[in-house]
């Protein structure tokens, strides 16, 4: 766990949300590096306006992202989710203060549906 939860955007990530993310999806899986969470904090879309997430996660299957949004849910704190960041509507663009989902290691196709096109899609290892 991280000793001491950092500072970002001028507001300190409570530290009892840091300790739930990193027991939801593991500490490898947390970061709140800024140079990183800036990263992810918007999408393809320049014009539209985005703010700076306080923490980025990688939940690897359903049940992480689930925890993660009891953990924010209980904090109070917004949550984006995210794929590859690619949209171009700013839908993906952070808030400030938020904790934004990325869902990129949820790569594993686990069935397709051959008459609607849907692909059910989970963690790769
Ligand atoms: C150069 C370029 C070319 C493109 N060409 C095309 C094209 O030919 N056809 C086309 O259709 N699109 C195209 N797009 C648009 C883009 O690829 C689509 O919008 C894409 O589907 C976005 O997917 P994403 O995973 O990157 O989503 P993001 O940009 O990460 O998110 C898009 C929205 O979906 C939400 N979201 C993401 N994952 C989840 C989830 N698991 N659950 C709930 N909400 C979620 C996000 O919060 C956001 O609101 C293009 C984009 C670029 C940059």
């Amino acid at each position: 766990m991280h000793a001491t939860a950092p500072t970002v955007a001028g507001s300190r990530v409570p530290q009892d949300l840091l300790d739930a993310l990193c027991a939801a999806v593991g500490e490898a899986n947390v970061d709140v590096d800024p140079d990183v969470t800036a990263a992810y904090s918007r999408d393809m879309m320049p014009l539209a306006p985005s703010g700076k997430p306080l923490v980025v996660v990688f939940p690897t299957d359903t049940a992480q992202v689930a925890a993660v949004v009891r953990a924010c849910a209980a904090a109070g704190v917004p949550i984006v989710p995210r794929g590859a960041g690619s949209g171009l509507t700013g839908a993906a663009n952070a808030v400030d203060g938020a904790v934004t989902v990325v869902l990129t290691k949820m790569n594993r196709i686990l069935e397709i549906d051959e008459a609607t096109g849907w692909r059910w899609c989970s963690r790769a290892w």
